[in-house]
């Protein structure tokens, strides 16, 4: 018995390094994240206390003292990390997120800095994102127009906003498998100032008026 005691130990202890590496790979929100170490961290560390050998205990509560802590911070520099990608990459991305079944939710922000936010309900990811080559506003653009059609009066808007000075953070969004896809347009604290594309030459002169 003592023996089955320990492998279980064991077990327990290898499924919540698992568990560590699954959160720093930012699959899901903070909070989420977080409480998925607490539960599983909670469950481990009560088994130990009542059916694991003695050395389960303190060994349970070193790896989850320092393996959560760690997933944490992995988890949060993700979130900030910035990667360099072709358009090409980016495009498949929201490609896929827009092929699935079920309620879906694609966030694409162009911040003043040139940097893209793209955020995805299902499967949840979050990213920053710098293109190699091309407008990251024509980008944005490109990606409304696949998903709304080409003649959409979403992009129209989104000009008006930029020509205004205002970024927006673009909203593409279906609360139904079946039901069309809704396009919101916030406007962000974090992200206010629109990105000025002086190289491009649709976005250019409209973002010329930019800080
Ligand atoms: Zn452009």
């Amino acid at each position: 018995m003592a023996g089955l005691n320990a492998l279980l130990a064991v077990a327990v202890l290898v499924g919540l390094v698992w568990l560590f590496r699954w959160v720093a790979a930012g699959r899901h929100t903070v909070w989420v994240s977080a409480l998925y170490l607490l539960v599983p961290g909670a469950i481990a560390v009560s088994q130990a206390y009542r059916f694991g050998p003695a050395w389960a205990v303190p060994v349970t509560w070193a790896v989850l003292g320092l393996g959560a802590p760690l997933a944490m911070v992995a988890l949060l520099l993700g979130r900030f990390r910035i990667v360099a990608v072709q358009p090409a990459f980016l495009r498949q991305y929201v490609r896929h997120a827009a092929q699935v079944d079920g309620p879906q939710y694609i966030g694409l922000c162009v911040f003043s800095t040139g940097v893209i936010s793209l955020t995805i309900a299902e499967p949840f990811r979050r990213g920053l994102f710098s293109l190699e080559a091309g407008c990251q506003l024509c980008f944005l653009e490109d990606q409304v127009k696949r998903i709304m059609g080409e003649d959409t009066p979403a992009v129209a808007e989104y000009r008006a906003h930029l020509r205004a000075g205002s970024n927006r953070n673009v909203i593409i969004k279906r609360m139904q498998p079946d039901a069309p896809w809704q396009v919101v347009m916030r406007s962000e604290d974090t992200a206010r100032d629109p990105l000025r594309a002086s190289a491009c030459p649709v976005h250019g002169p409209l973002t010329a008026g930019a800080r």
